[in-house]
C-alpha cells in the first residue's frame, strides 16, 4: 500500500480533491475529480493516473439543497470505495482565511478550528466550505492528521503600504487590512514561472487569477507586491456573482436610504452581483458567452474592463510589466475574454497572437509584443500537497 495525502479544496462553486503519493508528491496526482457547478446542477467528474476519466459507479444524486458536509462525506466513501492500493495518512485542505495569525501551513486542534470559525465573517462564501470539508473529515476518521493551508498566506510579503487602508489608524492595528487571497494559486504560478519565462521570471509580473472567484497579483522576483483582493475575498475584480471594488458610500446609501439590512446587503454584495447581477442569466462564463441576451455581452464587458482597470493600476506598484499570466476557469479557457482584456492593453505594448490564443497555447503573445502573455493551468492541489507532506514530516 502506498502512502498518500488527500487534498480537499472546497471552493465557491466547486470542491476539488487530489490523492496524491506521500514520498513523490508532484503532478500528476494519483487521482482526482472535482464536484462543479454546486449551486446549480452539481456534477462529479473523476480522472486516475493516466488522466483518464473515472468510471462513475456508486453515483449519490446531488441537488441544489445538498450541503457541502455531505458532499465530502459522500466523495470521502467514493475515495475509500475507488481505493486504487493507496492508505490516506494526511488530509490537506484549501482554507481560505488564516486571518493575522497564520503565515503558514498548521496542523489542525480543535481550538485552531475555533478559531478558524471565528474568520468566518471575513470570508462568507468559503470559510464555511473549508470548515464543512474538515469536519466531514474528523468524522470520517477523527484520528487523521488535517493540514489547513491558507490563501492568505503568500501576501505576508506586501509592504505595508500596500496593505493599508486610508482608515483611522486604529483599525489598521485591530487587523482591518488588505490580507489578499487566492495565494495558493499564485504560489503555484510563482514556483512554475522559470519554466516559461527563464530569468524574467524574477521580473514584474501580474498573474489574472480568473475563475468564478477572481483577482489578480503583481509580482516582482515571484513574491506578492499587491493584489486586487482586500479584507474580504469581495474587493477588485468584478466576478461571478460578486461585485468588486465598491464605493463604499453605496452600502451606506443603501443602509440609510432604502434601509436594507446588513444581511440583505451581503447577500446582495457575494451572490447576487457580478456576472449573474449586471446580466441577470448566470454567474457562468461560459453560459453568458454562448448567450446572445445584450445584457449577458455586456455583463462580460464589464468583467473585462474591469480587469483592465484592476491590471493597469497593479503595473504602478512593480513599475511596469514584463509578463501577464492567465490562469483559472475563465483565464485558462476563454479566449474570448483574454483578447478582449489584451486588446484595451495595446497602451502598454501588449499584442495577442490570435492563432496561439484561440488554441489555447502557453505562450499566447505575438513575438514583437513588449509584454509576454501566457496561460498556465493553475494547480492548488499540487501546492496544498507539497505543503502537507512538509510539514507532517517535519512533526
Ligand atoms: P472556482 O474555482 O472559483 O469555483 P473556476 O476556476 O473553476 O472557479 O472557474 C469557473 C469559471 O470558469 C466559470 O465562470 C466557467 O464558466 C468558466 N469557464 C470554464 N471553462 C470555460 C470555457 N471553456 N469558456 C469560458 N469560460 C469557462
Amino acid at each position: 500500500m502506498t502512502d498518500a495525502i488527500l487534498v480537499l479544496n472546497a471552493g465557491s462553486s466547486s470542491i476539488k480533491f487530489a490523492i496524491y503519493a506521500h514520498t513523490n508528491v508532484r503532478s500528476p496526482a494519483l487521482m482526482s475529480g472535482k464536484v462543479i457547478n454546486l449551486s446549480h446542477t452539481p456534477q462529479f467528474l473523476a480522472n486516475g493516473v493516466d488522466g483518464r476519466p473515472l468510471p462513475q459507479k456508486n453515483m449519490m444524486t446531488f441537488d441544489e439543497t445538498t450541503t457541502h458536509e455531505n458532499i465530502v462525506s459522500w466523495l470521502l466513501g467514493w475515495v475509500e470505495h475507488e481505493n486504487q492500493g493507496y492508505t490516506i495518512r494526511c488530509v490537506g485542505h484549501r482554507v481560505v482565511h488564516g486571518g493575522r495569525d497564520y503565515a503558514k501551513p498548521i496542523l489542525l486542534t480543535t481550538s485552531i478550528i475555533s478559531q478558524l470559525k471565528a474568520l468566518v465573517p471575513l470570508a462568507p462564501l468559503h470559510q464555511p466550505h473549508s470548515l464543512s470539508a474538515i469536519a466531514a473529515v474528523s468524522k470520517w476518521a477523527p484520528k487523521l492528521p488535517q493540514v489547513a493551508c491558507f490563501d492568505t498566506s503568500y501576501h505576508y510579503t506586501q509592504e505595508p503600504l500596500a496593505r493599508f487602508f486610508a482608515l483611522p489608524r486604529e483599525w489598521y492595528d485591530r487587523g482591518i487590512i488588505r490580507y489578499g487571497f487566492h495565494g495558493l494559486s499564485y504560489q503555484y504560478i510563482a514556483n512554475s514561472l522559470p519554466c516559461y519565462l527563464g530569468e524574467l521570471a524574477e521580473g514584474r509580473v501580474i498573474v489574472a487569477h480568473l475563475g468564478n472567484g477572481a483577482s489578480m497579483c503583481a509580482m516582482k522576483k515571484r513574491q506578492s507586491v499587491a493584489t486586487s483582493m482586500g479584507f474580504t475575498a469581495l474587493d477588485g475584480l468584478m466576478m461571478g456573482q460578486r461585485c468588486g471594488s465598491l464605493d463604499p458610500g453605496v452600502v451606506v446609501h443603501l443602509v440609510r436610504h432604502y434601509k436594507m439590512s446588513i444581511e440583505e446587503i451581503e447577500h446582495m454584495l457575494y451572490n447576487d452581483s457580478g456576472l449573474l447581477g449586471v446580466s441577470g442569466i448566470s454567474n457562468n462564463m461560459q453560459v453568458l458567452q454562448n448567450s446572445s441576451h445584450p445584457h449577458a455581452k455586456q455583463a462580460i464587458e464589464l468583467f473585462c474592463y474591469k480587469a483592465v482597470q484592476e491590471l493597469s493600476s497593479l503595473v504602478s506598484t512593480i513599475n511596469g510589466i514584463d509578463a501577464i499570466v492567465f490562469t483559472a476557469g475563465i483565464g485558462e479557457n476563454s479566449a474570448q475574454i483574454r483578447q478582449q482584456i489584451c486588446d484595451r492593453l495595446t497602451w502598454l505594448g501588449v499584442s495577442l497572437d490570435t492563432g496561439a490564443n484561440t488554441t489555447h497555447q502557453h505562450v499566447i503573445s505575438h513575438p514583437d509584443s513588449l509584454v509576454k502573455v501566457l496561460i498556465i493551468p493553475t494547480n492548488e492541489e499540487l501546492i496544498i500537497a507539497q505543503e502537507t507532506q512538509s510539514l507532517i514530516t517535519t512533526q
